[in-house]
């Protein structure tokens, strides 16, 4: 079987083989070469012998291969390796299935020996072929032979130093040739062995380093962070070298067909002349704008030539993979060449943004704009920003620190951390952080992940800070070069200003903004346009987008979607959001109300039934008005009103001056109100005096409940409404408990109705969210009209975990891999699932009409999503901001449907 793939003139064995197989970038090159698109020569080893290769140092056969492959790379390239008067210098580089920038490792410059440097130095000068061998010797040392990378940047910036220069292109050959020497030096050292100076040693060196760079420990972080499977696997890409560093009239770049940040169909990147690799990215000088702006330094400008042939490379590029493509490119001696094509990381901006127009431009389908969105990333659309007269204070306050480019928009406003390390703990302590680095790199994605926004001094909008940011959709300001990082002293100095560790920043992901101390944030362009309504849908590109998508993805879908909403103003976002109805309306909260906590413990605090009516008297009004605002908030669309559910004690004065403060008002004493306070405490009050049990010891709390929903529902009929209330009871675990309150409920509705003379069109369901409901469904859905599961304490009682104390052990549970993630988080589908799949057949067994859905966090996470539209639920409910990330979710799970099938397993 072939593992060994080569492509090179126009010809590529690998093409249409898939990432699967050779990897993002192998695919990607293949596809590139057989476009036509000028790509250096090169083969792929396919990922598929990684695991293999890592365990046992090789893998039967492989070396022959690669050696055929190798003298068909000679010849296409026309040099051969180890030729000591035409070198073939080669790269080796990783390249998983989904793309991992900078995860892993690649190296650079391979085949320089003794003998063929001076080869390369006659055909291009000694400079260059010296500072490819430092190069080389750096990247090898690093990969290879494990050699720490300060080494070898301490010995070049102390020659930088002693030269005067700030730049490595300022050194010269007999520099280079000095930082050469020390290199090697070092790399005796580390070893004890000279380096290896056989081109095929090399090469075997490279490619085992490579294979295994898949389980550094950064790479491993970053496939746990972005679910990637450890046992993909990357495979190992060898290409002729075309050089960038040949000088003037050579030069590598980066570039996205679009803008990642906006997702305006513009032309994107960055450049350095005379530079290698990753020089770009890695922000050690300042790259140079692809489009020209005046500056007279843009690619454009001094590279007219090259610059028209990207140009048709991007139109081929986005016709062939129908994505916006995110590309690294080097200029040897004005010839252009490809090095690598993906599908580019993007904002949510972007993402919603490149979807339409693509549709728009008749790129793709609306199918596919739907799947192109990852749901979670409309978030980001909702997310605050700083408002511009907050902010424009600020800056003449003189607070501004520095401007850097927008990298990751959005407002983020935290405590300066210096190290990722440093970022993890301070996030862990609570406030939130803003990561603040010269530069980060592959190492620090933890600190990132930990911290609300990022802050670099060096770098440009494709450097590793401003495409992890963007990957992770966090605000995002880099290459902010006025701020001066000082590690050594914690600190940072700008505009005459010196911020510390623990000092709060604000950061403008949007305009690049970077201003001392806290600034209050302002809602969205889309909230803008739709809740606040200040600004119009024509005012605004993005929100035209986001809503045409949304549109789309209502065609799609076939789960409803609800929005757990207690108040009017909830519900009303909700409704703007696209809530097809409330899922979930909690009575509680309402009672936690300032103007009503004391009438809620006068009820508490009543010994007996009459004591209680009284209170509950006072609350009845109040409880109603709030159900008016709703149901004139959701017109026609149902409303899901659960019935008092924590335990009581939860309302009682939990400290010794609200307790004699309550204890004035209610006009007892305070050892009396003491002594009820404690007769209240439950040793378990999750599993205890609450939900329906409260109902059923306490009928008339329910009865006034229920009276007050059909008070405001026939309230709302009178003036012209047509409400839908549903009424649940939560906690239920036998048919009797529900069905007693079933009789409860009606006989209320009966009354009301015969004193309001209106009469209203009501249901009466449960929640499920105790493991014998859910499997004694049946006989409970025979009085049912509706199952709501409420997955969070579904979630508690299966695995008999307590929320509220999970994250004593939940977090080691994880890391250490007994679960695969937070099931509060993401639904268990294998256990808690099952418990839901089970209990929605047997419900719709006996009860064909039942309504079926869910309340609980879940609601809005994608993943839980598919798992409840393959489980044939109807509806899911999530919070209101949740509702445009649910309703994507729920879309894409009816397109996969069928294609994958939704899987029901963990
Ligand atoms: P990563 O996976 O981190 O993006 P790459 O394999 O793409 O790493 O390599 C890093 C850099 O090295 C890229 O910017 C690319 O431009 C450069 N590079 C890789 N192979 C070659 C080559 N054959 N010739 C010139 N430059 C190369
Ligand atoms: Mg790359
Ligand atoms: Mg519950």
């Amino acid at each position: 079987m072939q593992r060994v793939f080569f492509f090179g003139n126009g010809k590529a064995e690998g093409e249409g083989l898939g990432k699967e197989k050779l990897g993002g970038k192998g695919a990607g090159l293949a596809e590139m070469t057989a476009l036509g698109i000028p790509v250096p020569p090169g083969f792929t080893i396919e990922t598929g012998v990684c695991a293999e290769f890592t365990q046992n140092g090789k893998v039967p056969g492989l070396e022959e291969e690669v050696d055929q492959t190798l003298q068909r790379l000679e010849k296409a390239a026309g040099r051969s390796f180890g030729d000591p008067r035409n070198p073939l210098l080669v790269s080796v580089r990783s390249g998983a299935r989904s793309s991992m920038p900078g995860m892993m490792d690649t190296i650079l410059n391979l085949g320089l020996t003794s003998k063929t440097i001076g080869g390369l130095a006659a055909l291009s000068g000694e400079r260059f072929a010296l500072d490819c061998r430092r190069r080389f010797l750096q990247m090898y040392g690093d990969v290879v032979l494990g050699v720490h990378k300060e080494e070898f940047e301490e010995a070049l910036s102390a020659l930088r130093q002693k030269r005067g220069v700030t730049s490595d292109a300022d050194l010269k050959a007999e520099d280079l040739a000095e930082v050469v020497r020390r290199h090697e030096a070092i790399i005796q050292k580390h070893t004890g062995k000279d380096f290896p100076d056989e081109p095929r040693e090399q090469l075997w060196g490279a490619i085992g380093a490579v294979f295994r760079s898949w389980d550094n420990e950064r790479a491993k972080t970053y496939r746990k962070l972005h679910r990637i499977p450890n046992d993909w696997g990357t495979a190992v890409n060898v290409q002729t070298m075309v050089f960038g560093n040949r000088g003037e009239t050579s030069a590598t770049g980066v570039a996205f067909t679009r803008d990642p940040a906006t997702g305006e169909r513009r032309f994107y990147g960055e450049f350095l002349p005379n530079a290698q690799g990753e020089d770009v990215v890695a922000g050690i000088r300042t790259p140079r704008p692809l489009n020209a702006d005046g500056s007279g330094a843009s690619l454009e400008e001094t590279m007219p030539e090259a610059y028209r042939e990207l140009l048709r490379v991007r139109d081929l590029l986005e016709k062939r993979f129908h994505d916006m493509q995110d590309i690294e490119f080097t200029i040897d001696d004005g010839k252009l060449y490809l090095l690598q094509t993906r599908n580019g990381k993007r904002t949510g901006f972007a993402a919603v943004r490149v979807a339409t127009e693509m549709v728009a431009e008749g790129l793709i389908s609306k199918d596919e704009a739907i799947s192109r969105v990852e749901p979670e990333q409309l978030v980001q659309l909702l997310a605050p920003i700083f408002p511009a007269d907050e902010k424009q204070a600020a800056i003449a306050s003189g607070r501004l620190l520095g401007k850097g480019l927008p990298a990751g928009p959005g407002a983020a406003c935290g405590r300066i951390a210096f190290t990722a390390q440093r970022a993890v703990a301070m996030a862990g302590q609570g406030d939130p952080v803003v990561l603040v680095r010269v530069e980060t790199s592959p190492e620090d994605i933890a600190g990132m992940n930990a911290s609300a926004g990022i802050l670099t001094t060096r770098g440009g909008m494709t450097s590793h800070a401003a495409v992890v940011a963007r990957g992770m959709g966090k605000t995002c300001v880099v290459g902010a070069g006025e701020i001066t990082v000082d590690y050594g002293k914690g600190e940072l100095r700008a505009r005459g200003r010196t911020e510390r560790e623990g000092n709060w920043i604000s950061v403008d992901g949007t305009s690049g903004e970077v201003i001392s101390g806290k600034l209050p944030t302002r809602p969205s362009e889309v909230l803008q346009v739709f809740v606040e309504e200040n600004l119009r849908l024509d005012q605004s590109q993005i929100a035209r987008s986001f809503s045409e998508l949304l549109s789309w993805a209502d065609s799609r879908r076939r789960l409803g979607i609800r929005a757990n909403a207690d108040t009017p103003t909830d519900a009303r976002v909700a409704r703007v959001f696209g809530a097809q109805g409330i899922g979930l309306c909690r009575t509680e909260h309402m009672f936690f109300e300032e103007s009503r906590i004391l009438a809620v413990r006068e009820m508490i605090l009543a010994e007996d039934a009459a004591g209680r009516r009284a209170a509950l008297a006072k609350i009845l009004p109040m409880q109603r008005e709030d159900f008016v605002g709703i149901f004139r908030e959701m017109g026609e669309r149902p409303v899901t009103i659960r019935l008092l559910d924590p335990p009581l004690h939860e309302f009682l004065p939990n400290d010794e001056a609200v307790l004699e403060k309550t204890a004035r008002e209610l006009k007892v004493s305070v050892e009396k109100l003491r002594e009820r306070v404690q007769a209240l405490h439950e040793a378990n009050p999750m599993l205890g005096h609450r939900g329906c049990r409260l109902g059923l010891t306490h009928p008339e709390i329910y009865e006034t409940q229920v009276r007050a929903i059909f008070e405001a529902a026939a309230a709302a009929i009178q003036s012209g409404g047509k409400p839908h209330p549903e009424i649940m009871i939560p906690l239920v675990g036998t048919r009797a408990e529900f069905e007693k309150l079933k009789v409860l409920v009606d006989e209320t509705a009966r009354k009301v109705t015969a004193e309001s003379r209106q009469p209203v069109s009501y249901t009466v369901g449960t929640m499920i969210e105790i493991p014998r409901a859910a499997l004694r469904a049946g006989e409970i859905a025979q009085k049912a009209d509706f199952f709501s599961f409420g997955t969070n304490d579904l979630t508690q009682m299966t695995f008999g975990y307590s929320r509220d104390d999970a994250g004593s052990f939940l977090p080691a549970y994880i890391e250490s891999g007994i679960l695969p993630e937070d099931p509060f988080a993401s639904l268990d589908t294998s256990g808690v699932g099952e418990l839901v799949s089970i209990a929605t057949q047997r419900g719709r067994q006996t009860n064909p009409r039942l309504k079926v859905g869910v309340c609980g966090e879940h609601g809005g996470d994608p993943r839980s999503i598919a798992f409840f539209h393959g489980a044939g639920l109807d509806y899911v409910s999530c919070s209101p901001f949740r509702v445009p990330v649910a309703r994507l979710a729920a879309a894409q799970a009816a397109m996969s449907e069928g294609k994958e099938g939704v899987s029901s397993t963990a």
